[in-house]
């Protein structure tokens, strides 16, 4: 199991060029696959256009106290891009005047920017319907420091979204390192004491389920039913909804896939499941993504790729609702994990 970063370690993975590169050559260039361009050409989808914004997602900063081995972000304690006020009194105004109506902080922790409270408190003044907190469950137990979280949360109506890869110790903390699944399951049972997750509660808490391996994800409606039965019987543990989420060829999965000579296969795999359904309902067409220094992307992923928007608003200061709007998504080989079987997004599956 990782303990750093890519970018500490130096792997050249770390960087985006790179990734890049690799989802360019290969299968793609020698035309073994189709690029995801002539893919969505093949049923008139090109270019994917952004339609009207709903979801604002905020990377308040790639710092997290775990280093677990599929994260998209590369995120991990080594990791010192933190989004400082300043942006963050920036992104205010954009909720305030934007017309989406949920707002969504994810990171690495979020809980880890230093400004993070402060950011909450004022963002759950501004209207927004439906404001969601990514949290991985166990930044709730990692420092006494952080143990009132579940009050915090309930205290500014916070809908939290949690990973969790599986109900079972083993594959959890083979993913995402050793006592993630004991800490994750008492931060569970933290929340829901508090109300969340529970039957009828507004305090919504969803779990997020992520492959182990390179594999795709299973139908999410019988696995919420298989996660809920086993977390009920095990723990006593309520939650709302289970999010099935593709892992997308990038990042920390990306050097995964590699070392494990799983590379093709799962591009294969992606290709093989494409369904042009779920490219009407991309997360990029009603999402925008501003990273922790303020850019904005049209996704996390995108993000973590360093493809900015297509739009001549490309930073929160210049924020113009109207010039993204109807904006081409930039997009690459990475996208056929948005589009493989039921679809895939940060709210599950989109077809
Ligand atoms: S997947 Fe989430 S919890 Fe794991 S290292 Fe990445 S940001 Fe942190
Ligand atoms: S990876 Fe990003 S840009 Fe590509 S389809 Fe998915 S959400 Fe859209």
């Amino acid at each position: 199991m990782a303990t750093k970063s890519l970018k500490k370690l130096g792997n050249n993975l770390a960087q985006s060029n790179k990734q890049l590169e690799i989802l360019s050559n290969g299968i793609f260039k020698s035309g073994k696959l189709p690029t995801f361009k002539d893919k969505i050409s093949e049923t008139s989808q090109f270019p994917i256009k952004a339609k009207k914004l709903e979801i604002l997602q905020i990377n308040v900063g790639y710092m997290c106290n775990q280093v677990c081995d599929h994260c998209h972000v590369d995120a991990g304690p080594d990791r010192k891009e933190i989004m400082t006020r300043d942006t963050m009194r920036q992104c205010l105004e954009v909720i305030k005047n934007s017309g989406a109506h949920t707002l969504d902080l994810t990171g690495g922790a979020p809980e880890m920017n230093p400004d993070f409270r402060w950011f909450v408190e004022e963002a759950s003044k501004v209207g927004i319907t439906d404001f969601i907190v990514r949290s991985n469950l166990t930044i709730i137990r990692a420092n006494k420091k952080y143990y009132d979280l579940p009050e915090f949360f309930k205290k500014h109506n916070v809908h939290v979204v949690s990973s969790m890869p599986h109900w079972t110790r083993g594959k959890t903390d083979k993913q995402r390192g050793d006592g993630v699944f004991d800490k994750s399951i008492k931060a569970l049972q933290e929340l829901n004491a508090v109300g969340y997750g529970m039957p009828g509660s507004d305090l919504r808490l969803d779990l997020v389920y992520n492959p182990s391996g390179a594999f795709l994800p299973g139908d999410q409606v019988a696995m919420e039913k298989d996660f809920k039965k086993a977390l009920m019987d095990d723990f006593g543990i309520e939650f709302h909804n289970l999010f099935a989420i593709t892992n997308l060829p990038i990042a920390r999965f990306l050097d995964y896939l590699i070392a494990s000579e799983n590379y093709e296969d799962y591009m294969y795999s992606l290709v093989e499941a494409y369904n042009p359904a779920a490219v009407e309902n991309v997360m990029c067409t009603n999402t925008l993504s501003i990273s922790w220094d303020g850019y904005l992307f049209d996704c996390d992923f995108n993000q973590m790729l360093e493809l900015p928007v297509n739009s001549k608003s490309r930073h929160i200061s210049e924020f113009n609702e109207e010039l993204l709007e109807g904006r081409n998504i930039v997009i690459s080989q990475h996208c056929y994990g948005c589009t493989a079987g039921a679809g895939s997004s940060c709210q599950g599956v989109v077809a």
